[in-house]
């Protein structure tokens, strides 16, 4: 097999200089690339382009507050550290800290999770609900982007092929209800079968913001603002007149390949029992 060239760059700098120049193939942690390209136990993976190793840029690494309020987690960050850290939104660590077992969650990254496009990839759901952006560097600058209108479909990106993810940005939230649910063969290592995140922010007996999104239950993750636009402004009250037309709705919106009936029941049941739990009153706080 012919050699291919392997980078592995200091800074983001020069790393963005390669890739403009090589247009290489990113590698992060490697835990999705190194199996899509294993060519088995022993053998070297086969790469054809050259390879951005960017584990050695410092400057993607890391959590911070910005002064708006917003968190910005750099994309080397692995969801290991992003599930112990205390300024992310509690949605984004519950996806990342159910991501495969220990040993995966210390090398996997978000921008890799995000970059892979898989629609089984776990933090690209609560992203969704969370309206997180990415900012897009090349050598020629930059740009900011939702990840809902980064990942295109199953696999597929509107990534340049002179950029890189550097940064997921969260921008505030202050819901007053969430949850979260991820439905796998077993607790630990387990790909995702179906997720669901919904969150609403209730005030004086109103809904004034609902949102919800679906993980592995279509190309790509589910959201429907139309959807969410039938609960929002509804008091609690109103809530168990409108559900089933809230749902309907939802089911719409997501198109699984695979075990239909079971993905489209299972969403509905999680949401409604959300949504009773609304109706109900439930305290501020993670409806379980
Ligand atoms: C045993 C096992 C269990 C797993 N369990 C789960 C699970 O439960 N949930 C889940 O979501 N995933 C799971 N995965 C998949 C994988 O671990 C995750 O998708 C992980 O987040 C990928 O990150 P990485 O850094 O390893 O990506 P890599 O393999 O390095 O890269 C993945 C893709 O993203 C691109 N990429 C990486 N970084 C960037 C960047 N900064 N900018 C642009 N593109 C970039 C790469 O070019 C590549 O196309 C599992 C994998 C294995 C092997």
């Amino acid at each position: 097999m012919e050699q291919v060239k392997c980078f592995m760059p200091q800074t983001l700098q020069e790393a963005l200089q390669i890739r403009k120049e090589y247009h290489a193939t990113i590698l992060a942690g490697g835990s999705d690339l190194m199996v899509s390209k294993s060519m088995g136990p022993g053998i070297t993976p086969a790469f054809t382009d050259p390879v951005l190793i960017l584990t050695g840029v410092k400057e993607l690494k890391g959590i911070r507050k910005n002064a708006d309020g917003s968190v910005s987690i750099g994309a080397l960050t692995t969801s290991a550290e992003i599930s112990r850290s205390e300024l992310v939104h509690p949605l984004l660590i519950d996806a990342a800290s159910r991501m495969g077992a220990i040993a995966l969650r210390n090398s996997a990254t978000i921008g890799g999770n995000i970059g892979n496009a898989s629609p089984k990839g776990d933090m690209p759901q609560p992203l969704i609900l969370l309206d997180a952006e990415l900012v897009l560097k090349s050598v020629d600058g930059e740009r900011r982007m939702k990840v809902d209108d980064f990942i295109l479909g199953s696999k597929k990106t509107a990534l340049g092929d002179d950029e890189i993810i550097t940064e997921v940005i969260l921008p505030p939230q202050d819901f007053t209800h969430i949850f979260y649910r991820k439905i796998g063969m077993r607790r630990a290592n387990a790909i995702s079968k179906l997720t669901l995140s919904a969150a609403a922010t209730v005030k004086d007996g109103v809904v004034v913001d609902f949102r919800a999104s679906s993980g592995a239950a279509g190309p790509k993750v589910a959201r429907s603002r139309a959807a969410e636009e039938i609960l929002i402004g509804r008091k609690l009250s109103e809530l168990p007149a409108v559900k089933d037309e809230f749902l309907d709705a939802w089911n719409g919106v997501i198109s699984p390949h695979a075990m239909p009936e079971y993905r489209r029941n299972s969403t509905r049941r999680m949401l409604a029992y959300f949504i009773d739990a609304l109706a109900a009153g439930h305290p501020a706080g993670r409806v379980e």
